[in-house]
């Protein structure tokens, strides 16, 4: 699932391609990619207006138009934006082409057909839900310390939680709690406030690494270009299958479910002392 560096990449690399152009038709190969407003009135709002800017907010992609609207992009499990000539043969997983002037034009892919689009008037439907962004100035160890104040989920759960922070998924949950050495059902309220530093510190490591690195192909996840993010080969545990061995220690990775997601750790690097 394209998580916040995988989300960051996309827009970073289709800033020079969209930017100043202007939309010249869409084609909807599958509707229901669509969530507000109705097929027609997205089409007809969106068709002639020139794309002014892309924002990331959490694991959102914020297309801003000349009209003033917004277009909320979210891939959800498997969406992936692609550059391509707008004469390309769309594959049988495209949901979606939005037409560009110049001959370009992006294309939705999403095999599992979880992404969406909506076109909306301003961004207050997705940012009263989202919690501060972790590689922000303003996300500093002491905001990191009040938000785990009195929390008592575990730790892994809260990272996972877009209310929390925004943008972090299984992944680099995994791979921060790693690199904090915090077992990942320790609870919020637990850390000491050596443990909210170690832990804000690797979440801005790990996330700019993995931007550095355009990203993690470990599933359906593809660059604009169609080219792969390198991200996951330098992943410490997480995607671990069994049998795998800490880098750190030699101790067998270990999964376990936390919230319904599996969740990969060194159980001798990150005990589970509270
Ligand atoms: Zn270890």
């Amino acid at each position: 699932m394209p998580e916040l560096p995988e989300v960051e990449t996309i827009k970073n690399e289709l800033l020079p391609y969209v930017v100043g152009h202007h939309i010249t038709g869409v084609t909807l190969i599958w509707e229901g990619i669509i969530h507000q407003p109705s097929v027609e009135e997205f089409c007809s709002r969106l068709i002639g207006q020139e794309i002014t800017g892309i924002a990331r907010r959490g694991k959102y992609l914020l297309f801003s138009l000349s009209s003033g609207d917004l277009l909320i992009v979210h891939l959800k499990m498997t969406g992936s934006l692609l550059l391509k000539p707008t004469l390309a043969e769309p594959d049988r997983f495209i949901r979606a082409i939005i037409h560009l002037d110049k001959g370009t034009s992006l294309f939705f892919r999403d095999p599992r057909k979880f992404g969406m689009m909506r076109l909306v008037k301003d961004d207050s439907s997705i940012a009263s839900k989202l919690g501060p962004e972790p590689l922000e100035p303003n996300f500093t160890p002491q905001v990191l310390a009040q938000c785990l104040t009195n929390r008592t989920a575990p730790i892994k759960a809260l990272l996972c939680d877009q209310g929390f922070i925004a943008g972090i998924g299984n992944m680099y949950a995994d791979e921060a709690l790693f690199q904090a050495r915090i077992h990942p059902l320790r609870s919020g309220k637990s850390l000491s406030p050596d443990e909210v530093e170690h832990l804000h510190q690797a979440i801005q490591q790990v996330l700019r690494s993995a931007i550095g690195n355009k990203g993690a192909s470990t599933d359906t996840y593809f660059r604009p270009s169609g080219e792969k993010g390198t991200a996951h080969f330098h992943f410490q545990v997480a995607h671990r299958l069994s049998g795998k061995f800490c880098p750190v220690c030699g101790t067998p990775i270990e999964r376990i479910v936390v919230r319904n997601r599996g969740s990969y750790f060194c159980p001798n690097c990150q005990p589970r002392q509270t």
